[in-house]
């Protein structure tokens, strides 16, 4: 109820910036520009907050749904990497393209899990520092992989991430907060894919986040 309640003033506020941003526009004063921006920055992370929090409760009373069709996971892929530009100004990600490789998914709640495994390699990477992303076909399923070479996850945590609203303690980011929800949610849309997510991390030396989806049947 609480975030359904968010959501509205919330887009108000965003309507109103975005007119307030076309206005200010014809006036070119830097000063104001900067506001705005930081103001727009703002909204987006509430927006990504309220989304989540909605996600969290859809999740618990069992009203997450799913529209699935057939799509190449590459073009998710790619797609994400174009949407995440932004967040990953300053982490190159490497990625190769492969042949198209079918699957059958909710393309929005893909793209939702993979912009959470990139932009969590970024949060928790230096500067600079590469993100790779592979896809490999075995055993009637795509196994996409994130390799990010930042703090890294002891052991301990590798099962724990997973769970809602938990962080590791020394990870806690003052810039960039999360809630740890992202990770609980991707893991839910995964399950309900049928597929699996985990870790395989070492402190100090990156993490590799994975998660697999069966293939598309073939028509018979
Ligand atoms: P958050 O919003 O806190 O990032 P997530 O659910 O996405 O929430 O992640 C849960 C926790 O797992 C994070 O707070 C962080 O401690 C850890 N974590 C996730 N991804 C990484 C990563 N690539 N490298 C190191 N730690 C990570």
């Amino acid at each position: 109820m609480a975030s359904h309640e968010l959501k509205t003033p919330l887009t108000s506020i965003k309507l109103y910036t975005d007119i307030i941003e076309r206005k200010m526009k014809h006036y070119h004063d830097r000063e104001i520009q900067k506001i705005i921006d930081k103001n727009q920055e703002q909204i987006r992370r509430l927006q990504i907050l309220v989304d989540d929090l909605l996600d969290v409760s859809r999740i618990q009373t069992g009203k997450l749904t799913f529209q699935k069709e057939i799509f190449d996971i590459h073009s998710v892929i790619q797609d994400t990497i174009e949407l995440t530009k932004e967040a990953a100004a300053h982490h190159p990600i490497v990625y190769n393209r492969g042949k198209p490789v079918l699957v059958y998914a909710d393309k929005f709640r893909i793209y939702q899990v993979l912009t959470n495994l990139i932009t969590n390699a970024v949060k928790y990477s230096p500067k600079n520092s590469e993100i790779i992303i592979v896809t490999e076909v075995a055993d009637k399923q795509v196994i996409v992989s994130v390799q990010d070479s930042g703090i890294g996850i002891p052991e301990s945590e590798h099962e724990k991430i997973f769970e809602r609203l938990y962080q590791v303690f020394e990870s806690a980011d003052q810039k960039s907060p999360g809630f740890g929800m992202g990770l609980f949610i991707s893991k839910e849309i995964i399950r309900k894919h049928k597929g699996k997510i985990w870790v395989e991390s070492e402190p100090g030396k990156g993490s590799t986040f994975y998660i697999s989806l069966p293939l598309a049947k073939k028509p018979s």
